[in-house]
């Protein structure tokens, strides 16, 4: 058989994806624009899992900017001291909702520019939040995401910004949001770093990994 063309590779994948698993949310839990921001910056070299387990009881504490604002880094650190880098994560919380309170009127951006001037927002959380508040097209390319598109042929980008590069430009924009969940749950369920379930994946036929 010839081997797919990356048109081809990228219509089988997405046709795949949109027939079982449609549309997708975030695992991540939030009540609100600031408290997703707060559980993004958390969720940094941390599991989605973690992070809700922590968030109830800081959220109750902190549901808001305003809230957060007034917080001494010490309370905060408390309560997310089980997740990853808990103090630059504690001062992250407490520096950004100032800053939103000071230069965005309590207000989440929705430009990427902007958000990526709070502290502890580097260009994935920006587009994770552009992407889930704001349903702008645009792809936050994990660890996850940059290997599940690498094995599959989707890019060969070397670095996240060359892969962010390759989807946003291949993948029809409607669907760039949802892309951004199937690749993660994809890479955190099916392919997985260590040990890819090939046996049960359904985009096999057209994965690069396996020879296709
Ligand atoms: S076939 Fe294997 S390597 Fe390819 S996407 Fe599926 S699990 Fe990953």
């Amino acid at each position: 058989m010839a081997r797919l063309t990356l048109k081809q590779r990228y219509r089988h994948i997405i046709d795949w994806f949109v027939a079982n698993k449609g549309i997708q949310q975030t695992e991540l839990a939030y009540a609100n624009d600031f408290q997703l921001l707060v559980a993004v910056i958390l969720s940094a070299q941390c599991t989605d899992k973690r992070v809700n387990i922590v968030t109830p009881a800081l959220f109750e504490k902190y549901p808001d900017a305003e809230t957060m604002a007034e917080a001494r880094y010490e309370d905060v650190l408390e309560l997310i001291k089980s997740i990853s880098y808990p103090n630059s994560k504690s001062r992250y919380l407490v520096d950004t909702a100032r800053q939103l309170i000071e230069d965005f009127g309590g207000r989440v951006p929705e430009s990427i520019d902007k958000m990526m001037m709070l502290p502890g927002v580097g260009r994935k959380t920006a587009n994770v939040i552009a992407s889930v508040l704001y349903k702008q097209p645009r792809m936050a390319v994990d660890t996850h995401v940059f290997r599940v598109s690498r094995r599959l042929g989707l890019s060969e980008g070397k670095t996240p910004l060359q892969v962010e590069t390759d989807l946003t430009a291949n993948i029809p924009k409607q669907y760039i949001a949802d892309a951004h969940h199937w690749l993660i749950l994809h890479g955190r369920y099916v392919c997985q770093a260590r040990r890819p379930h090939c046996e049960e994946c359904g985009i096999y036929d057209w994965c690069r990994y396996v020879g296709n």
